[in-house]
């Protein structure tokens, strides 16, 4: 069996105790991780601590600081088959997938390689003829960085490139659940010559692990990304060091397909929303809203194309469904799909655990039109769509934004005016008119409501992880005037 290390103070170390990670293809053990408990999170966030404050780090120029990043982007680019295959075999996501995502990866790290030295402070006009007044952008303190298991390399990098470029230090928080390509992308850090203390990366258990590092006093900022229930807790905790806190959480996207829209072109984009990544994507589009005219045809593409795609072995290059990352998670989909069968939904196609080994759950749709089936509320994180219909756009804004979530959004016509009406009064922090899941360093993403709150990616996000300094200084050599009087 493969074995995995911490990397905490520039060192890889066993963790305080190991467990085994699971194949999701096959179902079986194939790696020993190691498990972070409080001492191990103490060690992590104290060494993050250390080299805030002390030795090359806080002595680094913003440049120096972009071109160790740099470096790291290159170091990623050029290791990303290795990684993507690490990713596939701890999470089951297709290679398919996992190879093109963490070659962009080292894209986002260069965008905030090149952002370290424009972070800029500014100059204040004050209202005192004998006063320079001016603010400086610092680094927020050490970082809290917690990520759920898919697309960890992408997720950490939308927190490590720009809390780096702002000059902060971090202990990363690989998800229990497929860790391996993190705890490995460690290793380019330590080749990258970052200082010690500068990244740490461990993984463990929430309740142990992540608590104790998001409760953690010397944490200043908890960047998160998770489900809203997980999300509550680190709130919570965050209530104990009174850390800022940025939450990237679920989604119930709806996805709006109008019938003037181009409707061979809208389903592969359905699909890319809800059966790519096995559906396992915070912006799947798992609400399929059609318009009832062109619902049947539309359905009719959507359900060829769900029985066309190719199941199999996440390794192999032609596969485009593999299996979910773990058991729970397929158990979970598997219940709600028959209560909401059991309701009255009717199943279009798929819905049936397959026979084989490894967490496999195929590419389901499910016509919700005629009953409130438990599928169109909850967040499933599987290739499980749920079809709603509607006659107006008013009707299909309100189907829209009838959920707590806010994350993304699909918008399927070819009226212009009617996209922009759209555009203004859907309830979600992404808007994708005629095109899915696309996404950019350059462009900032997140969420409304319980989809969470701060943005990652653009330049706004290197800012969330600095703060302001103001600094008074007194250009007269005259004596201060009346001391009893506030200046
Ligand atoms: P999760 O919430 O169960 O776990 C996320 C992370 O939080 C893990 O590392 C876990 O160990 C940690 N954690 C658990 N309990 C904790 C606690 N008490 N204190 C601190 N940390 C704790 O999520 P998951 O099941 O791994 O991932 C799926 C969820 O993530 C879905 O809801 C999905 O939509 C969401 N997600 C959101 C985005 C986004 O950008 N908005 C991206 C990907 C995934």
């Amino acid at each position: 069996m493969r074995r995995f290390q911490h990397y905490i103070d520039g060192k890889f170390e066993d963790g305080t105790q190991s467990f085994e990670s699971l194949d999701p293809a096959t179902g079986t053990a194939w790696a020993e991780m190691p498990e972070a408990r409080e001492a191990d999170v103490d060690r992590a966030v104290t060494a993050a601590h250390k080299a805030l404050h002390a030795g090359a780090w806080p002595a680094m120029t913003a440049t120096a600081r972009g071109k160790l990043i740099y470096r790291l982007a290159d170091l990623v680019a050029s290791n990303a088959a290795k990684l993507a295959e690490l990713e596939t075999r701890d999470t089951g996501k297709i290679i398919r997938e996992t190879s093109a995502q963490i070659a962009y990866v080292a894209e986002y790290y260069r965008y905030y390689a090149g952002l370290a030295d424009k972070i800029e402070g500014s100059h204040l006009a004050i209202d005192k003829p004998d006063m320079d007044v001016w603010l400086r952008r610092e680094p927020v303190g050490v970082v809290a960085a917690v990520v759920p298991w898919n697309s960890q390399l992408f997720l950490a990098a939308v927190k490590i490139g720009p809390a780096l470029a702002a000059g902060c230090t971090l202990v990363v928080k690989a998800s229990e659940d497929g860790p391996a390509p993190l705890l490995e992308f460690a290793r380019l850090v330590h080749e990258a010559g970052f200082p010690a203390g500068v990244v740490n990366v461990l993984t463990g258990f929430g309740q142990t692990c992540g608590a104790a590092l998001t409760r953690h006093p010397k944490v200043a900022h908890i960047a998160f990304t998770g489900g809203p229930e997980t999300a509550r807790q680190v709130v919570r905790n965050s209530a104990e060091n009174l850390a800022s806190t940025s939450l990237e959480l679920g989604g119930k996207s709806p996805f709006i397909v109008f019938a003037d829209a181009d409707l061979e072109s809208a389903a592969n984009a359905q699909v890319a929303g809800i059966f790519a990544a096995t559906g396992q994507s915070c912006v799947a589009g798992s609400r399929l809203l059609v318009e009832a005219s062109v619902k049947d045809r539309f359905l009719a593409i959507l359900k060829a194309k769900a029985e066309a795609v190719k199941i199999g072995s996440p390794l192999d290059m032609a596969t485009e469904v593999g299996p979910l990352c773990t058991n729970r998670q397929r158990e979970l989909i598997g219940e709600i799909v028959a209560r909401s069968v059991a309701a009255g939904a009717e199943l279009v196609t798929g819905g049936h655990l397959p026979a084989t080994p490894g967490f496999y759950y195929p590419p389901t749709i499910i016509d919700c039109t005629k009953v409130k089936a438990p599928s169109v509320e909850r967040e499933l994180f599987g290739p499980v769509l749920s079809v709603l219909s509607f006659t107006s756009e008013e009707e299909a804004l309100a189907l829209a934004n009838e959920t707590p979530f806010g994350l993304a959004s699909g918008l399927f016509t070819q009226n212009l005016t009617r996209a922009h009406r759209m555009i203004k009064r859907i309830h979600a922090g992404v808007v994708w008119v005629n095109t899915y899941r696309a996404v950019s360093p350059i462009a900032p993403f997140g969420g409304y409501g319980q989809s969470g709150h701060g943005r990652e990616g653009g330049l706004a996000a290197a800012l969330d992880f600095t703060r302001t300094k103001t600094v008074w200084l007194r250009t007269s050599d005259e004596p201060i005037p009346d001391p009893f009087v506030m200046r």
